[in-house]
């Protein structure tokens, strides 16, 4: 990559800093950490917040909507693991950023977002950093994406009140999904496991708060229930 804000000594030293807090969080996988160093988080936010990119917290993104916390990142990955020859399906691709972290751990990732906005610049973002594995669609991601499916990552990361069954049907045998469950206020992170042909539900994580998953299998409108 040629001159430019992702070559800014100063991205880098707060990258690192980025990686610190992440492990203060109690993330120690090395390999993992060292994908957060590859992936510059700030490419993938509106410039008005760069200040801000690489500090271990949510950031706006505009239309209403929310980059996920590094760190909660890093622990979705941590319990998915995404391997070099697995299929992975994002549901939220919101700024791309955990789209690129995925990407740079998986073999395949696609990625369905509602904003369209949001899914053009995450488009721009992983072009400019030369992402040749990853397939966006603007759509509904609670019906899932059948023609790729089964898949055997699943990552939610917008709020459900339960497990869209289209997503649980896309898991591949030995599959893993996260998705946050329960009230627009408050979730449970839980983790979804397929295996020897029966499914699992597990809740990882209490007291998560993220934008509600708007669509057919989940709520149906901004403000409704
Ligand atoms: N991992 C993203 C999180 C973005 S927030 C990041 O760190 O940037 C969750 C995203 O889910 C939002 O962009 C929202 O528009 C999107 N979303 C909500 N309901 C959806 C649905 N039914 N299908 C696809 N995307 C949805």
């Amino acid at each position: 990559m040629g001159p430019g804000p992702v070559d800014d000594p100063r991205f880098i030293g707060y990258r690192r800093k980025l990686i610190e807090d992440v492990r203060a969080r109690g993330i120690d996988d090395l390999e993992l950490l060292q994908v957060f160093d590859q992936v510059p988080r700030h490419l993938f936010l509106p410039e008005g917040v760069w200040p801000r990119a690489y500090e271990d917290a949510p950031v706006p993104i505009g239309y209403q909507q929310t980059a996920s916390q590094p760190s909660l990142q890093a622990y979705y990955l941590t319990l998915l693991r995404p391997g070099r020859d697995e299929k992975v399906l994002e549901i939220g691709t919101g700024s791309g950023y955990l789209t690129a972290l995925l990407a740079r751990m998986a073999d395949r990732v696609y990625s369905i977002e509602r904003v369209r906005e949001l899914s053009q610049k995450a488009r721009k973002a992983l072009d400019a950093l030369g992402y040749k594995n990853v397939a966006l669609m603007v759509g509904d991601g609670t019906i899932g994406w059948r023609k790729y499916a089964p898949f055997d990552v699943i990552v939610v990361s917008a709020a459900s009140p339960s497990v869209p069954q289209a997503l649980e049907d896309q898991l591949a045998e030995g599959g893993r999904m996260l998705i946050p469950i329960g009230s627009r206020d408050t979730q449970d992170l839980v983790l979804v496991r397929r295996a020897s042909g029966g499914v699992t539900r597990e809740a990882v994580l209490g007291e998560c708060t993220f934008v509600p998953l708007l669509g057919r299998f989940a709520w149906k409108s901004e403000t409704g229930s």
